[in-house]
């Protein structure tokens, strides 16, 4: 008798902890991944993309070891009774997962059907990261303390298998056509060769760089950490060994290094580990404020605003050049998403939700917890977020993380021929600076949407209000 490996967000063979306990069991595996069509909306596009391309190098490397991936199209719960039925499967292994979404489907599974859900997304279970009282951590630094108390450093991190019992496979769908239109290949080879490459060389300056919208400063394997292309257990344990080889001078370092890079990165790991602990937790988060303070805001609902934000024409370059970046490509920088997000939320005071929705339908890497808390955090509504205060200046982030104009030159190409001196403010260029740049302000390019004195001082007031309405 078989056993089904229920592939939902572990799209890898190497590290799978759910493949694992599937082959133990020594039967025959049957891997199956089923597309929920209610999930699989024309909004999502460019994550399908990716996501279809990820099913398709994960089939062929299945292939290549003698199995294969099959594909079925219809509510989970119903599509694995038929398989179980076709198959005579005993039991069906899949990674836990923690999305209310995630929640509700696997309870609903496991009522009918022999469902046994492995630990694989998470290096420490929520359950295993509490307060000494038996709480949950609402606050990122003792969290990450605790978190670091938990991990094992020398877990195994488990290589592809290299053996599947035979098997007749059943019937598969074919994988839907739409391609990959993302700069991220999709598959499991290309995850694990971009964190190489990470771990050699721009982990030891991520600290420094990190924040430069200019410099490709990050690892950039968000999409494949959504789908699990890569496992977080692999990407901590490159990110110790990068910290360890600090430690011990490991003469073949490059020379350009600091110990602060490997740890500020390992942190940040560590922060798509909370996001996920709060969601499990705290599930209301998914529709409504951490911070129940602030569950009155009187947002404006301005169509014109968020369309213009949506479409990176707000006439403040930064927030133009990310909107676009994420429009064209499906990808942001987080110090963008930071920008963006405070510049809808408090500058043009319009519901934390509406971008969370728009990230959600334009971000390959879109993931209910950390774009959840990602949005929470700069509204200032969520567990260790922003002080509701605090606004960001759209000129000055880009002063500071674009110097040359680098980035908006890049995705605002209107705006290429300004001065390092005007290109964050280009409505203080004089018609003669605008006739050199090309580009006449009101025409080529707008004016700022907002004025930002007046809509800060109307952002405080309106957080002021609902604190005291509280
Ligand atoms: P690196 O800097 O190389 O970090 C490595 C990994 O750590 C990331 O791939 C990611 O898995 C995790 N990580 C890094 N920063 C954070 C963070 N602040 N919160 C949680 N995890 C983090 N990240 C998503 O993966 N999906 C989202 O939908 C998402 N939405 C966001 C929305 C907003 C408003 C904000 C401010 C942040 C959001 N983030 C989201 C977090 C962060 O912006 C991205 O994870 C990061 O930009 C991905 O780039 P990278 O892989 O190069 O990250």
């Amino acid at each position: 008798m078989a056993v089904i490996w229920w592939i939902r967000r572990d799209l890898r063979l190497s590290d799978n902890y759910t493949l694992n306990a599937a082959l133990a069991t020594g039967k025959p595996v049957i891997p199956v991944f089923i597309l929920d069509l209610s999930l699989a909306t024309a909004k999502r596009q460019r994550r399908l993309g990716f996501l279809f391309q990820a099913l398709r190098t994960l089939d062929l490397e299945l292939k290549n070891a003698g199995s294969g991936l099959v594909i079925r199209s219809g509510q989970p719960a119903r599509e694995l009774e038929r398989l179980i039925s076709e198959t005579g499967a005993k039991k069906i292994f899949a990674g836990r997962d923690y999305t209310p979404t995630a929640m509700k489907r696997d309870s609903l599974v496991a009522k009918h059907l022999p469902l046994e859900l492995v630990n694989d997304q998470l290096v420490v279970e929520p359950e295993a990261a509490l307060k000494s009282d038996g709480t949950p951590y609402t606050v990122f630094t003792p969290f990450s303390k605790k978190w670091r108390s938990q991990i094992n450093p020398s877990q195994l991190i488990l290589s592809a298998p290299s053996h599947y019992p035979p098997i007749r496979l059943p019937h598969s769908e074919r994988v839907p056509e739409t391609p990959n239109t993302t700069a991220f290949y999709a598959s499991e080879t290309e995850a694990a060769s971009r964190l190489e490459a990470f771990a050699q060389s721009s982990i030891f300056n991520y600290a420094e760089n990190r924040d430069r919208l200019d410099i490709d400063g990050t690892s950039m394997l968000s999409p494949y950490f959504r789908f699990g292309l890569l496992s977080h257990r692999q990407a901590v344990s490159f990110a110790l060994n990068a910290i360890n080889r600090i430690w011990h001078q490991d003469p073949s370092l490059p020379s350009e290094r600091s110990s602060k890079g490997p740890e500020t990165w390992l942190n940040e790991l560590i922060w798509r580990e909370f996001y996920i602990h709060i969601l499990a937790n705290f599930p209301h988060v998914s529709k409504s404020e951490f911070n129940q303070s602030f569950s009155q805001v009187a947002w404006r609902y301005d169509q014109a605003d968020l369309n213009a934000w949506k479409l990176g024409k707000t006439g403040l370059p930064v927030v133009d050049a990310a909107m676009r970046q994420l429009a064209q490509s499906g990808w942001m920088h987080n110090r963008a998403r930071m920008i963006v997000a405070s510049f809808l939320v408090k500058d043009l005071l319009i519901d934390w939700r509406e971008g969370e929705k728009w990230f959600a339908e334009q971000l390959v890497d879109a993931d209910p917890a950390a774009n959840n808390g990602g949005w929470q955090w700069s509204a200032g509504t969520g567990t260790d977020a922003a002080p509701y205060f605090r606004v960001f200046n759209p000129v000055l982030q880009g002063q500071k993380f674009d110097p040359d104009g680098a980035y908006v030159r890049k995705w605002v190409p209107e705006l290429s021929a300004f001065p390092p001196s005007l290109i964050h403010k280009p409505w203080e260029a004089d018609l003669f600076e605008q006739q050199a740049a090309q580009c006449k302000i009101g025409t080529d390019y707008p004016f700022p949407i907002v004025e930002r004195e007046f809509s800060r001082q109307r952002a405080l007031r309106a957080y002021q209000t609902a604190k005291e309405q509280k």
